[in-house]
């Protein structure tokens, strides 16, 4: 993907305040964080989104994911942190290279990740669930 700007830094042809990086994956500070510390997680090989991800990458991505995060929470001392990552313009996707946010929480920060919760009837929920089920075979 030539013009894509997350394989561009993958690549080093965009500079970026890499945290971590192996022949795989790309650890970085996001230019416009929303808290102090936000962090993106990318592989370096360019898939849009998780539909395209193989779960082997998945697997290694996030369990970076997770040393970065307790690295990052001992040095910043937040007290919390949302993990999001969106698929699709819908979803809030912008740019369409898979990537995780890491985003640490303090008091009075003002990130906002909301939805509205709905009342769900069990018997639809029950037929939700086994579709799904059914699906996953
Ligand atoms: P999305 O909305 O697609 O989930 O997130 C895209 C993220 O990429 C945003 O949080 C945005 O701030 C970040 N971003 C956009 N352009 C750049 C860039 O050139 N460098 C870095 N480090 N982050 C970027
Ligand atoms: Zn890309």
């Amino acid at each position: 993907m030539s013009d894509c700007i997350l394989c561009k830094i993958a690549k080093g042809e965009i500079p970026s305040k890499t945290i971590y990086e192996d022949n795989q994956f790309k650890v970085f500070l996001d230019i416009f964080p929303g808290s102090k510390g936000h962090t993106l997680i990318i592989p370096k090989q360019h898939v849009a989104n998780i539909f395209e991800l193989d779960e082997e990458t998945a697997g290694e991505l996030f369990k970076i994911a997770t040393k970065v995060a307790k690295g990052m929470k001992k040095v910043l001392g937040f007290e919390g942190m949302n993990i999001v990552q969106n698929n699709g313009e819908i979803a809030g996707q912008t740019i369409f290279h898979f990537h995780l946010h890491l985003i640490p929480r303090y008091k009075d920060d003002q990130v906002s990740i909301k939805w509205e919760p709905k009342e769900a009837d069990q018997a639809v929920l029950q037929e939700l669930r086994d579709a799904l089920v059914e699906g996953l075979k």
